[in-house]
């Protein structure tokens, strides 16, 4: 008689011979997320390259029990595709066509292991633009934008990734594919079964594919950088260009000095375009048609406020390698934190226009609790969403820095919690703010999301710990 299959043999089978691995060396880049701040561990990876096969999988991790996180790029912020108890691993890069572009209707279905930057290069190539931007956009995919329901620097116009996504195909726990790749604008046809999944962290299902919205691409996009002397002098600098371009903006960014002088210090090819140094700056985008006329728009609207005395300088930039970089100093705000040493974060909004009150209260607070930390606060000041973080003293001992994270955290959650905003703008919860979340939503919201999450996902085997607090039993 033989003896039945284990179950790591049956989820071999079911992704074919070049869909697993237990070879340590080619597991490692999967276990560490890119802040260093969570490692796993795993005895399987699953590489599936179809939907029938990650469906096959989960039907045997359902009849098993068995317990499986779901990764993408592996450029999450919050720990949610690190198998930190040991759970089997799905990867979804071998799930990585583009299955088809509708050019007139301007949609684009893709799976879920397709790169962010992959997408965007296909909308381009037909003329068309994928909106949603992030640094990390090189390796992040798709399946992972959606699963954080991704954020980034074109939300101002474009909104969040729930706002680009149009159907989705997902694979539940129980192995059931859920097929709702419809490419419709408007569909009132019962509840909006997708949006769920947005956001859902891999908690819910395992996204397989997805159809996006794409859109037209802007002839003229201008980019502009501007010195201000205050985070509330940049929020009415906001209101004023939005008012002079029409509504034209499709990103501000919001960035203090020190993030100047990190950048120009560690990032090869940067340099301040500006002749003095200030204490802010915003990095503007607009963006429109050929005939729009934007760039002269845009230079006479910063005209006015320099002459207003709102900003003190700025530059636009006057070709796409300036733009570039502009961009450039923006995007590598974070690397430039890395290299700097460690540093605490935090992924908070409040409503936009009480991000000068928020720093205002919430950076002393911090500073009281990490003397001679330095604040690094940047972000989406369009969205109401900063990045509100800490470098160690320069002469900081960074583990001892680095413990006091969860105190700090809570201080400026509260304080979050008090301007109305949200613990979570664009990363997620995740394993990283799991534990708190209940002291910032409602017994009733969680209760909610419990029974959503039951009824997906009934013996919880998908990113188990992750994002949905457990009931406490006191
Ligand atoms: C330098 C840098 C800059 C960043 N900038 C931004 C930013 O501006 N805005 C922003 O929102 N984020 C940003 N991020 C965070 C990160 O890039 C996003 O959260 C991104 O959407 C994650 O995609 P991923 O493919 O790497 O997902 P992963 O990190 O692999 O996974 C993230 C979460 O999604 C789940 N998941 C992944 N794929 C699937 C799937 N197919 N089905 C179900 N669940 C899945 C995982 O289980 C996990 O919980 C940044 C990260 C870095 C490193």
């Amino acid at each position: 008689m033989t003896s039945p299959k284990s179950v790591d043999d049956r989820l071999k089978d079911a992704v074919g011979p070049k869909g697993f691995s237990q070879d340590p060396a080619e597991i490692a880049p999967h276990l560490e997320e890119w802040r260093g701040k969570y490692k796993g561990h795993t005895r399987l990876l699953l590489k599936p390259a179809t939907t029938a096969e990650v469906s096959a999988a989960l039907r045997i991790c359902q009849e098993t029990g068995t317990r499986l996180v779901t990764q993408g790029g592996n450029t999450g912020l919050v720990g949610g595709q690190i198998p930190l108890g040991g759970e089997v691993l799905l990867s979804t890069h071998r799930l990585n066509r583009i299955r088809h572009l509708d050019e007139s209707g301007m949609t684009l279905a893709v799976e879920a292991g397709v790169t962010l930057a992959a997408v965007q290069q296909r909308a381009a190539d037909h003329g068309l633009l994928f909106p949603l931007s992030l640094a990390s956009e090189g390796s992040a995919t798709l399946g992972g934008n959606i699963a954080t329901n991704a954020g980034g620097t074109h939300v101002l116009r474009y909104g969040m990734t729930r706002a680009l996504v149009l159907g989705l195909e997902v694979v539940l726990a129980s192995g059931v594919v859920l097929e709702m790749m419809r490419a419709l604008p408007k569909d009132n046809s019962g509840y909006d079964l997708k949006q769920l999944f947005i956001g859902s962290e891999g908690t819910l299902g395992v996204i397989t594919a997805a159809t996006l919205r794409l859109f037209p691409r802007p002839d003229a996009v201008v980019t502009a950088l501007a010195a201000v002397p205050s985070p509330a002098a940049a929020l009415k600098l906001l209101g004023a260009l939005q008012a002079h371009t029409g509504g034209m903006l499709s990103a501000f960014e919001l960035m203090p000095r020190l993030a100047m002088e990190l950048i120009t210090r560690h990032v090869e090819g940067t340099r301040d375009p500006l002749s003095a140094p200030s204490p802010w700056y915003v990095l503007i985008e607009a963006s429109g048609g050929r005939d729009s006329n934007l760039a002269a728009s845009l230079e006479s609207g910063l005209a006015d406020v320099v002459a207003g005395g709102l900003v003190s300088d700025a530059v636009v930039a006057s070709s796409a390698a300036q733009a570039a970089g502009l961009w450039k100093l923006r995007e590598n705000i974070s690397e430039a934190q890395k290299r700097e040493g460690a540093s605490i974060k935090h992924d908070i909004s409040v409503p936009v226009a009480a991000i000068p009150d928020f720093l205002a209260k919430a950076t002393p607070a911090v500073l009281a609790l990490l003397p001679g930390a330095r604040p690094v606060s940047f972000g989406h000041l369009g969205d109401g969403n900063l990045h509100f973080n800490f470098n160690s003293p320069a002469a900081g001992d960074d583990p001892s820095f680095l413990a006091q994270w969860d105190e700090v955290q809570q201080v400026v959650h509260d304080m979050v919690k008090e301007f109305g905003g949200s613990i979570s703008a664009e990363h997620g919860i995740g394993a990283m703010k799991v534990a708190s979340l209940p002291r910032y939503k409602s017994h009733e919201e969680l209760d909610a999301m419990r029974a959503i999450k039951h009824a997906f996902d009934p013996k919880n085997i998908l990113n188990p710990g992750k994002t949905v607090p457990p009931v406490l039993r006191l």
